[in-house]
């Protein structure tokens, strides 16, 4: 298995939002901002985020409890 170009500052810190860590294939998924644009409290959080607000509309951020 041939090692990727992707640049590893560190090795699997905890996400930021999530607080999971996370390997190189769902590295997008917890850096990649969404531009939801629909809800201001998670607007350009990656989609690993969970939107706390109650009467959030986002699709991709609205929490799943
Ligand atoms: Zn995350
Ligand atoms: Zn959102
Ligand atoms: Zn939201």
């Amino acid at each position: 298995m041939t090692r990727s170009s992707v640049p590893q500052h560190q090795e699997h810190l905890p996400c930021l939002y999530c607080g999971e860590r996370y390997g190189p294939d769902e590295f997008a998924l917890h850096t990649d901002p969404v531009h939801c644009g629909r809800c201001i409290t998670c607007v350009d959080k990656p989609a690993c985020f969970s939107c706390r607000l109650m009467y959030c509309v986002c699709d991709v951020h609205r929490y799943r409890g």
